[in-house]
């Protein structure tokens, strides 16, 4: 209310205490099982200090994420990896180097480097449940256990590019027993190959359908508990199911009306600047604070996919304000900013 009556939306409001308890309460369940946070859900730098301590590392997919967390953090630990690396990435300094290729071994040898990697597996088995697969089929994403079993011919006799272990990003939206699941194939792969340092991913589940529910992370860190055996080094690198709770993205009511009996009502900004909604093809969750009509809320974009959310009982008339929740992960960073060249929103951080 505060930020509408200074003519300050469309805002992101991020709550960094609400993200602070909730870090706290994820590392508490997983011991001393490692985290890495997956920069690319949201690298807003006032989100990654409070991130920070309460992992073992960030995990960056480019040379921008990496050179990002660098200026933040100069001390952290560092995973880069990512299809499609140019030299500069291969070639960067890092804690952990997540090999995807057997030519990325290749151009490591051809310029004399040396690096510490994990070889990214993408293994053959059956993902159901999942929102994207990266993995259990043909995808780009890392090598099959034959693209593994010739990097590790190369990489034998020699001590430059050392073998640390294995790499696995399967699938993202699988619950605690699906994560299990895919961590215990995971890991009898890599004892198969004699590894003891493994990381599994991220990809936690997250429900825009059900904002108050949460991975469970308990079970989550019980399980991996169970499961490591002495002398093993497991890591996962969880992005959205970190940071997604702590952004909402507040904005106004331009107009309201009805088109072949259908309700709309426009709302200032919309998916250039959270395209969530249209890359995941869902309603955003928001705040309701007078049910109503069936409602489909749209943005100020000239097309049919600029659509926040549809068919909401809510009752909304022009200058109302909407909060949309869960707006902390994959949204302003993956939005066209640009398109249609309206005004950018401000950002807001409570708590900090
Ligand atoms: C995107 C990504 C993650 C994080 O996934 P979330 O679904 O945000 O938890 C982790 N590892 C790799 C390799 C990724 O590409």
């Amino acid at each position: 209310m505060e930020l509408a009556d200074a003519g300050e939306l469309p805002a992101y409001v991020y709550d960094l205490a609400d993200l602070d308890a909730h870090m706290a309460t994820v590392r508490a369940a997983l011991g001393d099982i490692e985290v890495h946070y997956a920069v690319k859900a949201n690298p807003d730098p006032q989100l990654l200090r409070v991130i920070a301590p309460y992992v073992d590392g960030f995990e960056v997919a480019s040379g921008g994420e990496l050179a990002h967390v660098r200026k933040f953090f100069p001390e952290s630990p560092i995973a880069l990896g990512g299809p499609g690396k140019t030299d500069a990435e291969l070639f960067a300094d890092v804690y952990r180097l997540h090999i995807e290729s057997p030519s990325e071994i290749r151009r490591l040898f051809t310029a004399g480097r040396s690096a510490d990697v994990l070889l990214r597996v993408n293994l053959d088995i059956p993902i159901s449940g999942a929102s994207l697969a990266m993995g259990g089929g043909a995808t780009p994403f890392g090598m099959d256990p034959a693209g593994i079993s010739e990097c590790i011919e190369m990489l034998a006799g020699q001590d430059a590019v050392r073998f640390r272990g294995i790499h696995a990003h399967l699938a993202s939206g699988l619950d605690a027993p699906r994560m299990l699941e895919l961590a215990t194939a995971i890991l009898d792969y890599a004892r198969g190959l004699g590894v003891t340092e493994i990381n599994i991913g991220g990809g936690m589940a997250v429900s825009y359908a059900d904002p108050d529910s949460r991975f469970d992370w308990k079970t989550y860190g019980k399980g991996l508990a169970s499961l490591r055996r002495p002398g093993e080094v497991l890591r996962i690198e969880p992005g959205r199911s970190l940071s997604v709770y702590c952004g909402r993205y507040v904005t106004r009511v331009i107009d309201v009306k009805r088109v072949h009996g259908e309700l709309f009502a426009v709302v200032a900004g919309g998916t250039h600047h959270i395209r969530t909604p249209a890359t995941k093809g869902h309603s955003q969750p928001m705040v309701i604070e007078e049910s109503g009509e069936p409602t489909t809320i749209v943005g100020q974009l000239c097309t049919p996919k600029d659509t926040m959310a549809r068919h909401v009982p809510v009752s909304l008339k022009p200058g109302d304000v909407v909060e949309f929740l869960m707006a902390g992960a994959y949204a302003w960073n993956i939005s066209h900013h640009d398109f249609l060249m309206h005004p950018k929103p401000a950002f807001h951080y409570l708590g900090s």
